[in-house]
């Protein structure tokens, strides 16, 4: 066996557990794609796979996980690591960090998927070199992280920016939105099951003699704008699988400028809007890659002392 040092990462989706292992944030030595169905089910599955890992390719340092969320992210608490209120049937108050620490006597860290993924791209992205940096995800729902100075935000929770409330674009007045607690919040309009729910089809198999493009990209634009007026970040940049869809980002873009109508000095954060609002670095990497990056950090601070408190970060004894 050799020395090298050996992470692992888990990205916790509604839809999907990635799980990698690697010896750093983009050097994969395996991966794998997990269906999420019950939380035994596709825990035990993630057990197995890194188990498997373990013999392959030695022991594992350190873990790190990046989830959907509402996530209790307080090492102090005793329910840190476990989901809270989720509508994903059957997953409120999974013990994720539970479920490996049965199995791994490692340091795990465990963040949401989009502040996993905001790291990323301020490390090894899009967001290189600049201090503050939001990742917002739109897919199956709508998140967003915020890394400054290569730390996550910290909050009494994390930011839940996907439930924020926009106003509605009067094409769009029939429409309900999805959301189960708040209707027709961003979330509830703009992510693909609303997409779908709404249209009956993903944004970019539409005909978009519909207005469904600058429908969504309008209450998406509405959001770039508040994370400029409420960070002043210095990069926004927007991923998940809605956002492959080719021209909605130049029109998020345009919705924000007209929202914000010349008031932010946004040429001091970049030269253009094109290069503010940008695509992921990583592509749909950011988030394993992120989740690795809080593996390898809470290896880095098992070994020195821990400071108490210190955000999303836990050794285990
Ligand atoms: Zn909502």
């Amino acid at each position: 066996m050799d020395a090298r040092n050996v992470f692992a990462a888990i990205e916790a989706g509604g839809t999907k557990f990635m799980c990698a292992v690697g010896t750093g944030p983009l050097e994969i030595l395996a991966e794998t794609r997990i269906p999420t169905t019950s939380p035994e089910e596709t825990l035990g599955a993630v057990q197995r796979f890194f188990l498997d890992a373990q013999i392959r390719f030695g022991a594992i340092k350190a873990l790190g996980i990046g989830t959907f969320g509402p996530v209790d992210l307080d090492p102090r608490s005793p329910t840190w690591g476990h989901l809270l209120a989720t509508p994903k049937p059957g997953w409120a108050d999974a013990d994720l960090v539970g479920a490996i620490r049965q199995t791994f006597a490692c340091p795990i860290a465990i963040d949401t998927d989009v502040n996993a993924a905001a790291l990323a791209e301020q490390s090894l992205g899009a967001g290189r070199g600049v201090r503050s940096v939001v990742y917002v995800t739109v897919g199956t729902g709508i998140g967003g992280g915020v890394a400054v100075d290569d730390a996550a935000l910290p909050g009494f929770l994390h930011p839940e920016m996907g439930h924020l409330r926009v106003r509605r674009d009067p094409r769009d007045a029939a429409f309900a939105g999805i959301c189960p607690f708040h209707g027709d919040c961003l979330e509830g309009l703009a992510s693909g099951p609303a997409i779908q729910a709404r249209w009956g089809s993903p944004l970019d198999q539409l005909d978009d003699a519909l207005g469904a493009q600058s429908i969504i990209g309008g209450y998406l634009g509405e959001l770039a704008a508040a994370i400029a007026l409420l960070f002043s970040a210095g990069r926004v940049v927007f991923g998940g699988g809605v956002m492959s869809c080719e021209g909605l980002l130049p029109i998020v873009r345009s919705s924000m400028a007209r929202l914000l109508n010349g008031y932010l000095p946004l040429k001091r954060a970049a030269p253009s809007l094109d290069e503010y609002i940008v695509a992921p670095g990583l592509g749909t990497r950011s988030g394993i890659a992120g989740s690795m990056l809080l593996g390898m950090r809470a290896d880095a601070a098992a070994k020195r002392s821990i400071p108490r408190g210190e955000r999303s970060i836990q050794s285990i004894p």
